[in-house]
């Protein structure tokens, strides 16, 4: 009763199209739900995500739940979620993915969020991967490590030269903090958006430091690239 009220003075909007939620709409409207791109990648192992990788990380599964078109649906839904403060849909498609991720993610040990710098995380006051994160996390009963990897350097790139082969070394901006326990274990890294694979190359690269590492790699959506 009240909860209709207050839908009445203030309607939610479809963060894919802005048109209104009727009272059983949750998050998204449905034919926004309906129209969603599927990449249905976690069918196939070597699949377009699989292939960004080839030669730059070794993985044992990677997949994206949606296909991410500038302008389209799915772009508009991060847009929400990473600066409009609709951390929901994260969970919506946590909860979304997690069951057809089930059988591949059997051997992963702990999730791993890609982390945001700190002072990013200050500005923004939340990492817009948490809940697509915890959402799977709870669904599929494997554990959040999130004290594990971390970002060295802030929207600069550092580089230097290397005397000797006149190369230019860019420092990764992600290093792992670990012991013995970590040794040996499934990760799975799991961010927004992949769209050349920068980032979690360089995440898996800072995992791999950790002796017998395996990585699986999933995002909420993939860019053609
Ligand atoms: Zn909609």
């Amino acid at each position: 009763m009240l909860q209709n009220l207050i839908n009445l003075l203030f309607p939610k909007t479809c963060p894919g199209c802005t048109a209104s939620l009727e009272t059983h709409e949750h998050i998204l409207c449905t034919h926004c739900r309906h129209e969603l791109p599927l990449t249905r990648q976690h069918l196939v192992k070597e699949n377009d995500s699989y292939g960004k990788f080839y030669g730059r990380l070794p993985l044992e599964h990677i997949s994206a739940l949606l296909l991410f078109h500038k302008k389209g649906i799915v772009q508009q839904l991060i847009h929400h979620l990473k600066y409009k403060g609709h951390q929901e849909i994260g969970t919506l498609l946590g909860d979304w993915y997690a069951p057809d991720l089930r059988n591949s993610l059997i051997t992963v040990d702990a999730i791993i969020p890609v982390p945001l710098h700190p002072k990013r995380l200050r500005e923004r006051g939340y990492n817009q991967v948490t809940t697509f994160a915890s959402a799977l996390s709870r669904n599929l009963e494997i554990p959040i490590a999130d004290q594990l990897l971390f970002r060295t350097s802030y929207a600069k790139t550092q580089t230097q030269k290397n005397l000797f082969s006149r190369t230019e070394v860019r420092e990764s901006p992600f290093a792992a903090k670990f012991d013995t326990a970590d040794h040996n274990k499934h990760y799975l890294i799991v961010d927004d958006v992949l769209t050349s694979g920068a980032t979690m190359e360089a995440c898996g690269k800072a995992l791999l430091e950790i002796p017998g590492t395996k990585l699986s790699i999933v995002t909420m959506a993939v860019a053609h690239s």
